[in-house]
C-alpha cells in the first residue's frame, strides 16, 4: 500500500541508520518488505534489507516433514550488497543458507514464497501455516521470514492493493502498514491476514482483542462473533481483576482472532495469536467448537502468559482449568445452557476422560502425555477444577471458589519473571479448602486413581449414570437451596 517513495525514504532512513556516529557498523536493524497483489496472491515477495551479523541465515524450527524444512516453499532467493553486488549464498538442508559475504555488510535479500502449504499435510492442520482465500491471504511469520542473528530492531512493512487492510498483532507507530516487531520470536511466532476480510476490534484497558473474519458464511456471523469476543473478554477482565500482563520485555497490548471457512473446523495459537478454520456449512457442534477454541485459547492469555508454570508438570492445570473457564465463559454469553453446560460435561469431556486408557495407570503431571493423553490431562484436569470448586464452595458457604486462586496466581505473577510450582497450586488450594490438599494431590493429581466426578455431582443434588459410553446428567425435580447455589457458582453466574 505504501507508495514508492515511502519504501525509497524507508531505505534511506535504514541505509543512514545503519552506521552510528562512531563509525561502527549498527547490527541490530532488519527490515522486511512483504509484498502481495491481486493477480497472484499465491506469492508472496519478500524484501529483506539487514546488517549480516553472521553468515548463517535461517528459518523458524517446524515443517519437519520437508528435508528443507519452511525453505521448501522458498523461491528465487536473490542476495547482492547495497552497491548491487551479488553475493554468494550457499544453500544447505533444514531451510538454513549460508552466505559468503564479510560481517556487517549491508545485504539486500529478494525472495517469493509460494502459498501452496495446503497441498501439503500439516500435524497441526494448515490454520497455523499459510493459505489463500479469495478475500486474502493468510500467514503465520514462521512460513515466510528468513532471520540472521538477533537484530533488536525489526520492521514490518506491507505493499498490498489500495482496498485491503492487514490484520495482525503487531504494533505500528504512525504508518498503518508498517510495524515494529520486538524480536526474532515475535516475528515469527505471530499470524496475519491481509486482504479485504472484515475486522472488529474491542479494546479494554490498554487491551486489544481484534477479530479478522473471511468469507460469506463468517462475515454473516459478525454480530454473534461482537457478543461473543466483548462477552468473554470482560468475564475473563472481571475474573482476573485485569487484562494479561506477560513478564517484562514482552508485549501482550493486542491479540489477534482470525477466522476464516475452511474444510475442517481447526484453531491453531502462535504467540498472542489465534487462527481458527470454519467449515462453512458446519452444525451446531462445529459452531460450538469454533467457540469453544477461541474463549479456550483467549483464555491462556492469563492462565498461561500472565502466570506461567516452572515446570510441564501443571499441564492439568494449564489446560484443565481454562477448560472449567472456557465451559463458563460459553455459558456466560450464551453460547451454553444449564442443560448443554452439563451434557459437555458428561457426554463429551466424561467421555475422553473415560475412555483415555492413561486413566488409572498414568499421572497427569507428566505433560509430556498432554497430546497422546488428551482425556487424561484435558478433560482430568477440568474434573479437578470442578471437583475442588465444589469442595471449596462446600467449605466456605459458598463464599470461595477457585476464582479466588485464579485471583491470587494473577496478582502475584502478573509483569513479573516468576514461575509458579506445583507446590505453589497445592498450597493454595489448601487454603482456600481450609483443609491440607496432600492427600488429593497424593491420590488423583501425582497418583493414578480415577477422579471421583460423579459422587461429586451427587454432592450437588446431581445424579449421573452411564450409558452407551456417555454419562447421562438427571436432574432431580427439586434442588436444595444451597447445592442450587453452588451449581449456580459451577456456572460461573
Ligand atoms: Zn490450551
Amino acid at each position: 500500500m505504501i507508495n514508492q517513495i515511502t519504501t525509497n525514504l524507508y531505505l534511506l532512513i535504514f541505509l543512514l541508520g545503519a552506521y552510528n556516529l562512531s563509525g561502527q557498523p549498527d547490527t541490530s536493524v532488519s527490515f522486511y518488505s512483504v509484498k502481495i497483489g491481486v493477480e497472484n496472491m499465491a506469492e508472496v515477495q519478500i524484501e529483506w534489507n539487514f546488517t549480516l551479523q553472521d553468515s548463517m541465515l535461517y528459518m523458524a524450527p517446524g515443517a519437519n516433514q520437508f528435508p528443507n524444512r519452511w525453505g521448501k516453499f522458498i523461491h528465487n532467493l536473490k542476495v547482492q550488497n547495497t552497491s548491487g553486488q551479488p553475493v554468494i549464498v550457499e544453500s544447505l538442508s533444514e531451510g538454513r543458507w549460508k552466505v559468503h559475504a564479510p560481517l556487517y555488510q549491508k545485504i539486500k535479500l529478494s525472495y517469493t514464497v509460494k502459498i501452496n502449504h495446503e497441498d501439503h499435510k500439516w500435524s497441526g492442520g494448515v490454520d497455523g501455516v499459510a493459505y489463500v482465500r479469495e478475500w486474502g491471504v493468510f500467514c503465520a511469520g514462521r512460513s515466510l521470514f528468513i532471520m540472521n542473528g538477533e537484530p533488536e530492531n525489526i520492521e514490518v512493512d506491507f505493499d498490498i492493493p489500495n482496498d485491503w487492510k492487514i490484520s495482525c498483532s503487531w504494533l505500528n507507530d504512525d504508518q498503518e502498514d508498517a510495524f515494529k516487531v520486538d524480536n526474532n520470536n515475535a516475528l515469527v511466532n505471530a499470524m496475519f491476514f491481509v486482504g479485504t476480510h472484515e475486522e472488529l476490534r474491542i479494546k479494554r484497558e490498554g487491551f486489544e482483542l481484534v477479530f479478522a473474519l473471511g468469507g460469506p458464511s463468517i462475515i454473516a456471523q459478525k454480530e454473534a462473533f461482537v457478543n461473543l469476543a466483548e462477552g468473554v473478554l470482560d468475564y475473563y477482565v472481571n475474573l482476573f481483576g485485569g487484562i494479561p500482563i506477560p513478564p517484562p520485555g514482552q508485549s501482550l497490548k493486542k491479540a489477534m482472532v482470525i477466522m476464516n471457512s475452511g474444510n475442517v473446523t481447526d484453531g491453531e495459537v502462535l504467540g498472542n495469536d489465534i487462527s481458527i478454520l470454519l467449515e462453512p456449512d458446519g452444525d451446531e457442534m462445529a459452531q460450538m467448537i469454533s467457540r469453544f477454541i477461541f474463549a479456550h485459547e483467549f483464555f491462556h492469555l492469563w492462565n498461561g502468559k500472565t502466570f506461567i508454570p516452572e515446570q510441564d508438570n501443571v499441564e492439568w492445570f494449564k489446560e484443565g482449568f481454562t477448560n472449567y473457564y472456557t465451559l463458563k465463559s460459553l455459558y456466560k454469553v450464551g453460547v451454553l445452557n444449564e442443560k448443554s453446560y452439563f451434557d459437555m460435561l458428561g457426554q463429551f469431556f466424561y467421555t475422553r476422560y473415560n475412555n483415555d486408557d492413561g486413566v488409572g495407570q498414568l499421572t497427569m503431571t507428566d505433560g509430556t502425555l498432554k497430546h497422546d493423553h488428551w482425556g487424561l490431562i484435558y478433560a482430568g484436569g477440568l474434573f479437578v477444577a470442578i471437583i475442588q470448586d465444589i469442595q471449596i464452595r462446600e467449605a466456605s458457604k459458598n463464599q470461595k471458589s477457585i476464582d479466588d486462586l485464579m485471583r491470587q496466581f494473577y496478582k502475584k505473577y502478573r509483569g513479573t519473571d516468576e514461575r509458579y510450582t506445583i507446590d505453589d497450586l497445592q498450597n493454595a488450594l489448601s487454603e482456600l479448602n481450609g483443609e491440607n490438599q496432600t492427600d488429593f494431590f497424593q491420590s488423583y493429581i501425582n497418583g493414578v486413581q480415577a477422579l471421583p466426578f460423579i459422587e461429586y455431582l451427587n454432592r450437588i443434588g446431581i445424579t449421573a449414570k452411564m450409558e452407551n459410553e456417555q454419562l447421562l446428567i438427571i436432574w432431580p425435580e427439586q434442588i436444595p437451596p444451597f447445592q442450587r447455589e453452588i451449581i449456580s457458582g459451577l456456572l460461573g453466574s
